[in-house]
Formats: C-alpha cells, sequence, structure tokens
C-alpha cells in the first residue's frame, strides 16, 4: 500500500487471448522473468480479468466484506464493474521485486484512472514479491488445487484492488487488517471464483476474523 514511484521501461506487450477481453502485460524489461513465472503471472492475471468484473464475484466480496461500509463499496465497486465489462482492453503493468518475505506484493492507492464516458480503465500497476510468489505458496491458504497459481490470482486481485483506491488495515496484525476488508475479500472471491472470502468457507475461522477487534 506504500506509494512507489519510479521510473521504468517498458518491454514489448504481451496478447493474453484466453481472456475474454484484451489483457495486455507490461513489464519492465530489467526485471528479466524467467519464462516459468512469467507465464504463471499471465495464466494469473488472465483469470483475474475474467472473473474480477462478474457479478457473482463481486456479491461474494460484499458477501465477506464485513469490516466496510458496504453500501458505499457496492456503489463504488459497481460502476467500476460496469466500466471494466464494457472497456474491450485492458493494460495491466507488472513489476517484479524482491521484498520482504511477509508480503506479497504492493500497489499504488487510486492508482487506477476510471473513464466511465469512454469506458476506459487506466494505470493499472502493481508488484509482486517475487520471494514469496516463489517459496510461499504452501503456506499461504488456497483454495484450487493449484496453490501458487491461486496465490498469484489472489494477489493480483488485492493488489488491483488498491488500484481502485480500496484499502484494509495497517496494524501489522493479519487478522486484523486483512480480512473483511474488499482487497482481500475480492482477491479471496476472484481466486475461489465466488465460492468464499478470506474465511475459506470456515465458520469457526470467521467467527474469529470477526471477533478480532
Ligand atoms: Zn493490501
Amino acid at each position: 500500500m506504500k506509494k512507489i514511484l519510479w521510473a521504468l521501461l517498458l518491454s514489448g506487450p504481451t496478447t493474453l487471448l484466453s481472456a475474454p477481453k484484451k489483457v495486455t502485460i507490461l513489464t519492465d524489461p530489467l526485471d528479466n522473468w524467467p519464462g516459468a513465472t512469467r507465464n504463471l503471472m499471465e495464466k494469473a492475471a488472465a483469470i483475474v480479468f475474467d472473473r474480477m468484473s462478474e457479478h457473482d464475484i463481486a456479491q461474494c466480496a460484499y458477501r465477506n466484506a464485513f469490516r466496510e461500509n458496504v453500501d458505499k463499496v457496492r456503489r463504488q465497486w459497481g460502476s467500476e464493474i460496469t466500466v471494466l465489462n464494457k472497456n474491450p482492453e485492458v493494460t495491466l503493468k507488472v513489476l517484479k521485486k524482491k521484498l520482504d518475505r511477509s508480503i506479497l506484493g504492493l500497489a499504488q492507492l487510486s492508482k487506477a484512472q476510471v473513464d466511465p464516458t469512454y469506458f476506459r480503465i487506466h494505470h493499472l500497476e502493481i508488484i509482486l514479491n517475487e520471494i514469496n510468489l516463489n517459496q510461499f505458496a504452501e503456506q499461504y491458504p488456497a483454495a484450487e488445487g493449484d496453490q501458487e497459481l491461486g496465490l498469484w490470482v489472489n494477489t493480483i486481485a488485492h493488489e488491483l484492488a488498491h488500484n481502485f483506491g480500496y484499502r484494509h488495515g495497517s496494524s501489522g496484525v493479519w487478522v486484523k487488517d486483512y480480512p473483511g476488508y474488499f482487497p482481500t475479500e475480492l482477491g479471496f472471491c476472484v481466486m475461489s471464483n465466488g465460492k468464499h472470502g478470506s474465511d475459506l468457507g470456515n465458520y469457526e475461522l470467521r467467527r474469529k476474523f470477526k471477533d478480532t477487534r
């Protein structure tokens, strides 16, 4: 969530044909993505844009966002996904950095520019922690069989929510800062294809989250 600005050189765009809309991923050539890692990231990004603007996924995120003013979130995200759905193409800049192990990704808050007149979204840009994305997958709760892919899907959706201006806590305690906030719940709902939020459908876990103040 830190505000991060730096200059970059962009490599040639990669087009993902599997997504219903045209998704272009831009990377910094200096990041030197290994082929398999880049493929996984592109696959994850395609899944995110495939699911993120769906009604059922949004409903899942609202349902689980118990720390938010859900009416406010519903109004804002509802108008943003309308633009996303009418937007035939989207460009996402993905940077890869070696960060502390506790961080999965970073994104600048409210970086995205939503143009409701021409149905365009500009300035989507996220940073992924290559340390965790390669080593942390097993420790992270994942809903789908492919844990590593799920982790990337979750992280990309979460960071994109920050680009759209949604935030969560910052006390440094996961259970206080993340569950019940829109970026977290959107991430888990996109990852699970609308099945559940960060409680993974576990009632006890949900109660624990809700009891944490
Ligand atoms: Zn976050």
